[in-house]
């Protein structure tokens, strides 16, 4: 039986290529051609059947008519197999009829299809529907089945139909050997050399060329020429020595090698038909003794040399079908472009055994220098403990495991090796090999590098970027800022300008107005100003206005607002103050400028006073114009009542 998986795929591999030799077709001509062929073939060798009798009985001693029904039933589907079998009734009663009557003849008929259709389902059910005779097994099937049990179970049959109808004084029992040898021995013969020629399935070594031709004659000559000439010996009386048969068994055994089965079964076929027919000339080696042990010893000897040149054939076809195979693994995985290593799990170290000329390329290392070497050999000093600890635990485990490694090569080259390790078990699981798939992925793994290095460069350059518009937007929201200020201030003091407060002012006025909320405005100006230019001089002068807002500044809520709305003249609005607490603010400035002393230099220091008028929003159609207006008149008033103090402004009036 096979055993291990490797002659399971060849099995199977043999099985497919059986596919080949298959000849069938379901075309009604084919099988009315077959069946024609077989039925001409089954009369021509009943006749030479009738012939090959020297039984007093009438009993062939060599039947091959079945052999030809068998190996046509073996050779097509079983379909057609009832076709076959109806065309060889006019054969046999053709064949049997001047000898035997109509009736025996159809009984020897049905013995003789039963025997062969019973011996060809056996064969397609123990052998599978691709029979074929290129294997051992397949031979010691049909030499049990066919040879010794459908033609053993038929004879008992036949030996009946002719003990009863043909009624002669021999045993039930000897007519049932002398039919059963018979058609064992035609079976044995005939049929291997039909189905060999006729299925291509079987064809031996390759396609047959002029020399193996000329081979296969030659030594068919020479087997008909020492066949004969052991055969045409008279008997002892007359010839000086008798020559074995058995001289012939060298040349059975060398069609056997030389051609296969074809070679082993058409030898068999000659010997068979030279031998019968001297033999029941009475002539030869079989001759010497009385008729029916004559013929018991030529059947015995035609059974050995048959059945042995077909096992020795069958078994090399199989021999050298695996060995095909197998080198056809072995040129398949030395052509495979990518490493192959195969490791010996059951030595220690695991050495490498094997190792495909596409890991030479890779590596550098030619197969003898890695030979008897544990795959490290290609290793450098610096190991990748992650992936190696991997590795090896999968190994140890006898795992299928992936890995990427540095190796390096011979010359001491880095290359990076995409790695597969697989363990390969034999029949019993036991681990005996690992082998290793290895690619060199070097290139991939620069061109990965360059990529990240590119993106690495690409990131940075984009953050370089982000930085620098980041630093560029806080400069621009900074100079924006610094305009903004610039457009609405005062540039000398700092306070707000005329434009800037008419946009506040104007918003508040109008909050004021629709919310019923008071909103003052205390109007300022230097007395005397120009005198303190005068006597201190403009810079001075524009000290004295820079502390002035200072102090202004110091006074009034964030919410107020102070702006410079001429050269010494200062606004400043109170949104949410009415006029009692803008009179208040106003005082509380007024007073707070009076207290100022700035430092002129020299120890001089200037003070100066205010005079301040206070106007308050008072109905709804008010204006910060009118606002202004007011204030500013209760400005001039507290001038005109002496300076240094504020005035109140009248409330807003209708005009
Ligand atoms: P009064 O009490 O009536 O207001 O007297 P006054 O001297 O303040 O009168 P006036 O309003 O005519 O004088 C304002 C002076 O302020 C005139 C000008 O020289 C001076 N002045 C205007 N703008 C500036 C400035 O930016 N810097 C300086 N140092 N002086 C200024
Ligand atoms: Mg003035
Ligand atoms: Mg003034």
């Amino acid at each position: 039986m096979k055993e291990d998986g490797q002659q399971v795929k060849i099995k199977f591999i043999s099985q497919a290529t059986g596919q080949l030799g298959r000849q069938v077709t379901a075309e009604p001509y084919a099988m009315a051609l077959y069946s024609f062929a077989t039925a001409l073939g089954f009369f021509i060798a009943a006749k030479i059947g009738v012939a090959a009798s020297v039984m007093p009985v009438g009993i062939a001693l060599f039947w091959p008519a079945n052999a030809v029904l068998l190996a046509a039933l073996l050779l097509r589907p079983a379909r057609e197999w009832w076709c076959l079998a109806a065309a060889i009734v006019p054969a046999e009663l053709c064949a049997d009829m001047p000898t035997f009557s109509f009736t025996q003849a159809l009984w020897f008929g049905g013995v003789n299809i039963t025997e062969a259709v019973f011996a060809a389902a056996l064969l397609r059910a123990t052998a599978g529907a691709e029979f074929s005779f290129a294997r051992l097994r397949n031979v010691a099937l049909f030499g049990l089945l066919a040879v010794i049990v459908a033609a053993g179970m038929a004879s008992l049959l036949g030996a009946a139909v002719y003990a009863l109808t043909v009624g002669d004084k021999v045993a039930y029992w000897s007519l049932w050997r002398i039919w059963w040898f018979g058609d064992g021995l035609g079976l044995l013969i005939v049929t291997p050399v039909i189905h060999a020629w006729l299925s291509h399935g079987d064809k031996p070594f390759g396609q047959g060329s002029m020399r193996q031709l000329f081979e296969l004659a030659a030594l068919f000559a020479a087997i008909i020429a020492i066949c004969v000439w052991v055969f045409s010996r008279q008997n002892a009386g007359e010839a000086p020595v008798m020559i074995s048969p058995f001289v012939l068994l060298p040349l059975t055994v060398c069609a056997a090698i030389q051609f296969g089965i074809r070679g082993a079964g058409s030898a068999n076929l000659i010997i068979g038909g030279i031998a019968v027919y001297f033999t029941v000339s009475h002539v030869g080696p079989f001759s010497l003794r009385d008729d029916l042990e004559a013929t018991l010893d030529l059947q015995l000897y035609l059974a050995i040399v048959a059945f042995s040149s077909l096992g020795l054939a069958a078994f090399l076809q199989e021999l050298r079908y695996h060995s095909e195979q197998k080198q056809i693994l072995y040129l398949c995985i030395e052509a495979i472009d990518e490493g192959i290593m195969f490791t010996d799990a059951r030595l220690p170290d695991n050495p490498i055994i094997y190792a495909n000329p596409a890991l030479e390329r890779m590596t550098g290392f030619s197969f003898a220098e890695m030979q008897g070497k544990n795959p490290r050999i290609l290793q450098g000093t610096d190991k990748q403990p992650f992936e190696m600890a991997r590795l090896r635990k999968a190994i140890t485990k006898g795992e299928t495991v992936r890995a990427l490694l540095r190796n390096y090569r011979k010359d001491g080259s880095l290359f990076w090796n995409s790695l597969t390790v697989s363990p390969v078990r034999n029949a019993k699981g036991e681990l005996t090999h690992f082998i290793g798939i290895e690619h060199d992925v070097t290139s991939m793994k620069q061109a990965e590098e360059e990529l990240r290095l590119a993106h690495d460069q690409l990131d940075q350059a984009n953050r370089r970027l982000e930085l620098r518009v980041r630093t560029r937007t806080r400069k621009l929201e900074e100079a924006n800022r610094q305009l903004e200020i610039l457009a609405a201030t005062d540039p000398l003091t700092g306070a707000y300008n005329r434009r800037y407060f008419f946009m506040r002012a104007g918003v508040e006025v109008k909050r004021g107005i629709r919310y019923a909320h008071p909103v003052s405005l205390v109007a300022l100006d230097i007395d005397f100003f120009k005198r303190i230019n005068d006597v201190y001089g403009h810079a001075a002068g524009d000290k004295v206005l820079i502390e002035l807002v200072l102090s202004v500044q110091a006074t009034m809520r964030p919410s107020d607002i102070l702006a410079r709305f001429g050269g010494e003249e200062f606004v400043v609005l109170l949104p949410e103050t009415d006029s009692g607490e803008a009179v208040n603010v106003a005082e509380r400035i007024r007073l707070g400028i009076a207290a100022l002393r700035v430092d002129a230099g020299q120890g001089v220091e200037i003070s100066m006073t205010v005079s301040a008028g206070v106007a308050t929003l008072t109905d709804a159609k008010d204006s910060i114009e009118n606002l202004l207006k007011r204030a500013d008149q209760a400005m001039y008033k507290a001038k005109d009542e002496g300076r240094n103090c504020l005035c109140t402004a009248a409330p807003f009036m209708v005009e």
